[in-house]
């Protein structure tokens, strides 16, 4: 049996470790927190459910590994000013963006980048976490300890957000699931519908897209990026060195995860174009209390993390993958009782993408 360490124990490490099972992948997620070490083998491979992490003896001897799969990157994507800087050497499309320097004004921003400007903490956001919106010019203020330490980026006046999750092994072939359709609400991921024949014009762009930046870094395992649509293009919101919320769905609707996917990769595995079934549709369960009624709608597949629930933490997700437009809509209108009612807006936005 092959041994993989995950930097993380988050849900994407305990979901990359189910995923290693049935091909007898030893996943050993480690929390970033531990002052423990562990028994690393020389042979072994390293890679991470997160781009950044603190500095603890778990973090240092996993990072210090010769093994770790893509080091080199994760610094470059943890950082939003080397990530914009990476896209823009390879002049790929993305909001229009500025650093913000220990003598830059909100009135520079807005001359330089218009009237609205969303700054964006260079490293640690996430969820729609470390972002400051500056809302018109002589409004808002840039906070005073973000000089420096965040970029500013102007506001992109989008018609709906999608991603891309692609893999690519060491001998540089790359692959990639259809784009998927997002809904992120105040920053947070809520819904996602995958694949959409509206979208398929689109494809080729963002595999170009996310191909050329994978190897550019010479990357080795399953890549995201985010995007806006507008009109007919894409500007890239964020890219993400590892398995990402938006490819939950393929636990369903694909014959190879997105977590098998990377695990293939990690390990020299074979990788092959994942198989898409129909159409999925994920539904992120955020600051939710468990309710075991989920279970009895017809074909929901529910991934519970067991964590603290907490307001506006992700605590788990459902996934869809039925025969039929009709079915889905069915089990759809069957979860929504069993849901919040800041949920009726999400199933009614998913309703909406299906025939
Ligand atoms: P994630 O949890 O996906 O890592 P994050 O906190 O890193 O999120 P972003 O993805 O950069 O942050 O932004 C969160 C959301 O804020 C986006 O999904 C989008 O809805 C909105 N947003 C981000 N950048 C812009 C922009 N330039 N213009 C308009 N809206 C934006
Ligand atoms: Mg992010
Ligand atoms: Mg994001």
């Amino acid at each position: 049996m092959s041994r993989i360490w995950v930097l993380g124990a988050g849900q994407l490490g305990q979901m990359l470790k189910h995923a290693g099972m049935p091909l007898d992948l030893e996943v050993c997620p480690v929390d970033i927190e531990s002052e423990e070490t562990f028994p690393l083998k020389p042979h072994e491979q390293v890679t991470a459910e997160r781009e950044q992490w603190p500095e603890t003896a778990a973090t240092r001897q996993l990072a210090s590994h010769p093994g770790f799969v893509n080091l080199q990157t994760f610094p470059i994507l943890a950082d939003r000013f080397t990530q914009k800087s990476l896209i823009d050497k390879l002049e790929l499309a993305t909001a229009p963006w500025r650093l913000v320097e220990a003598d830059t004004t909100a009135e520079g921003l807005h001359q330089a980048l218009g009237e609205r400007v969303l700054l964006k903490r260079r490293t640690g956001g996430y969820d729609g976490r470390g972002q400051h919106w500056l809302r018109e010019p002589g409004r808002d203020a840039i906070p005073d300890d973000w000089h420096t330490l965040a970029i500013a980026e102007q506001a992109i006046d989008f018609d709906e957000e999608v991603s891309i999750v692609g893999m690519r092994g060491d001998d540089g072939q790359c692959h990639f699931y259809p784009l998927t359709l997002n809904l992120h609400v105040n920053g947070i991921l809520l819904g996602s519908v995958s694949p959409l024949a509206r979208l398929a014009h689109l494809q080729a762009e963002a595999e170009g897209m996310l191909g050329k930046l994978m190897n550019d870094l010479d990357y080795v395992g399953v890549m995201a990026m985010e995007c806006f649509r507008v009109g007919d293009h894409l500007l890239i919101n964020e890219l993400a060195p590892r398995v990402h919320n938006s490819g939950h769905w393929t636990q369903a609707g694909a014959s190879v995860s997105q977590f098998e996917a990377h695990l293939r990769a990690v390990a020299g595995l074979p990788l092959v174009k994942p198989r898409v079934k129909n159409l999925s549709v994920m539904v992120n369960l955020v600051g939710t209390e468990r309710d075991n009624g989920w279970l009895a709608v017809d074909g929901a597949e529910l991934y519970w993390y067991g964590k603290e629930v907490r307001p506006g933490r992700k605590v788990g997700h459902i996934n869809f993958c039925l025969d039929s437009q009709a079915e889905t809509r069915s089990a759809l209108d069957r979860l929504e009782p069993l849901l919040p009612a800041n949920y009726g807006p999400v199933l009614d936005w998913l309703r909406s993408q299906l025939d």
